[in-house]
């Protein structure tokens, strides 16, 4: 693509929204910003742009009410960058449909490369791989197979699908409560992670060299899962 993509900068503080500017002009985006709820609202049916980056801590609406609004009509892409740092703000963030979370102070490195990731994951995704792959790890979607180094791996079904949804989405933090109700239904106690964590483990006895620290499948401590995208 020569087109340099257009971001959306919402954020209400002057000299954070300076230094994103500064960052992202350098990383080669176009960028436009707006300081206020209202004002994002206008610029993203106004410009389209072709990713979101969204403090929660605004003047005039919650950030994350925003983006609940504007997941009702719009797939642009969001990351989240906020200075509120808990599991539950993370969870609540991604929950309610942004795709990635930064905590501030953050590194402009970081923010570029999880920007790329999903820049890349949301133009992946309109033509969907039949395959991914990472290091030695390879799902082949078509054929509901899962190799390590070509090795088959036998997993459950229910071990298959957690793999399955997570690797669909690679880079992408699943919230634990997102991979409950997807694999075993909206009727699923989804506050209750056991018996996740007792697939996960399982699955990664039978995919990871060493599951104690695990290279494909990553833990986002105390909010969920992360497929790798590279080792
Ligand atoms: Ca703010």
């Amino acid at each position: 693509m020569n087109v340099k993509p257009t971001v959306l900068i919402i954020e209400d503080e002057g000299y954070i929204l300076k230094v994103l500017e500064t960052v992202l002009y350098a990383g080669g985006y176009r960028v436009l910003s707006a300081q206020n709820g209202a004002d994002a609202r206008a610029a993203v049916s106004a410009y389209m742009p072709d990713m979101v980056l969204l403090d929660l801590g605004l003047p005039d609406v919650d950030g994350v009410k925003l983006l609940k609004e504007l997941r009702a009509w719009t797939k642009v892409p969001v990351i989240v960058v906020s200075a509120r740092s808990t599991e539950k703000d993370k969870i609540l963030a991604l929950d309610n449909g942004a795709d990635d979370y930064i905590t501030k102070p953050f590194s402009a490195p970081e923010l570029l490369a999880r920007m790329r990731a999903v820049l890349r994951r949301n133009m992946s995704s309109a033509t969907p791989d039949d395959v991914y792959s990472v290091g030695e790890f390879k799902i082949d979607f078509s054929r509901r197979s899962v190799t390590v180094g070509g090795e088959p791996i036998r997993l459950t079904q229910v071990e298959y699908r957690i793999v399955e949804l997570i690797a669909r989405q690679p880079g992408k933090v699943l919230t634990y409560s997102y991979i409950i109700s997807h694999v075993w239904g909206p009727y699923a106690d989804a506050e209750n992670n056991r018996i996740l964590r007792v697939n996960m483990s399982n699955i990664r006895r039978k995919i990871e060299r060493d599951s104690m620290s695990p290279q494909y499948i990553l833990t986002e401590i105390g909010v969920g899962y992360r497929m790798a995208e590279k080792v």
